[in-house]
């Protein structure tokens, strides 16, 4: 049986080039055969998400690796079946594969904020790192006093997240975490940690915190797919949301110690299915508006919100 993998991976560091480099790592997945995955390069960095065989993602590893502006990079791998990116239909060969994008952007992560170029690793307003080994050794061999503050969309907290996590209220988009930041107004002088999928965001994140006063900034170097992988089923409850089609993942889902920490925002009960959804009114009508989240399989056949395929059949979200 073939091998596949999923490779995670950023890296903040100055491209003089953005254009030319992109078009060198296009080259690069097509000669490796990376067969799919999602790169975005700008002057500040790399991002990446991309899946192959074993022996393609380890090739493309040990390459960057001898880029000495990649050396350092940790790269983050996780097993996947060849499916974690869509499918298209190949415009010259006809043939279908899974859907390869490298795009030049203006932030790695985007923040909308103006002068963000100033904020991150590069200029060095960054949260301090801790390792998954030393966060560890806070939650269960110390009496230090600390929050731990995620910094993912509500949807992605809701599937998983670290036990006693704050999450902020109404996160929806990473863009939204300036005008969110007075909900933590009463953590200003508290040690705080930073998580999030694989740690970019919290590059930005917590730069942003120290931009905004708050004094004693920590980020979880890696993310939480590090902890977890290191540490499975221990702190962080649930499965890690990630952004291609195996839409959560997590180490060791067979142990007993594993636990479904999400909820159905309608009933309540467990669930871990992760849907776009519209509501419905008193009239059973189709509400404007499409939220992403938890809701069970039983409230779905309920029909207490409607699904994307409902709406199109119904002319309810037409305005009058
Ligand atoms: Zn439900």
């Amino acid at each position: 049986m073939l091998e596949f993998q999923v490779l995670l991976f950023y890296k903040f560091v100055p491209i003089i080039d953005p254009e030319l480099f992109r078009k060198q790592q296009l080259t690069l997945c097509h000669q490796l055969g990376i067969i799919g995955g999602r790169i975005i390069i700008s002057a500040e960095g790399i991002n990446g998400t991309l899946e192959g065989k074993k022996q393609s993602i380890q090739k493309y590893i040990k390459i960057m690796k001898k880029d000495e502006r990649f050396c350092d990079v940790a790269f983050k791998v996780s097993h996947s079946d060849g499916s974690a990116f869509p499918y298209i239909i190949d415009p010259i060969t006809k043939k279908t594969r899974p859907k390869l994008s490298i795009k030049v952007r203006s932030e790695l992560v985007t923040t909308d904020i103006e002068g963000h170029q100033k904020i991150g690793p590069i200029t060095g307003k960054t949260g301090k790192y801790i390792t998954a080994k030393e966060l560890h050794n806070w939650i269960h061999n110390s009496n230090k006093e600390f929050y731990i503050v995620d910094m993912r969309n509500d949807y992605e907290y809701e599937v998983g997240h670290f036990k006693n996590s704050v999450l902020l209220k109404n996160f929806k988009n990473f863009r939204d975490l300036p005008k969110l930041l007075p909900q933590l107004e009463t953590l200003k002088n508290k040690t705080l940690v930073t998580v999030c999928t694989g740690g970019i965001r919290c590059e930005k994140a917590s730069g942003i915190l120290l931009d905004n006063g708050f004094n004693h900034v920590y980020q979880l170097k890696d993310g939480i797919i590090k902890y977890m992988e290191r540490y499975p089923n221990e702190d962080f409850l649930g499965k890690l949301y990630v952004f291609d089609q195996r839409i959560t993942i997590g180490f060791n889902l067979g142990d007993d110690k594993h636990q479904v920490v999400g909820k159905c925002r309608l009933c309540q009960n467990n669930t871990e299915n992760l849907v776009d959804y519209y509501l419905r009114d008193e009239q059973n009508k189709i509400l404007p508006g499409r939220s992403y989240g938890l809701v069970c399989p039983t409230c779905i056949q309920q029909k207490k919100v409607a699904l994307d395929t409902e709406v199109i059949n119904e002319s309810t979200l037409n305005p009058a």
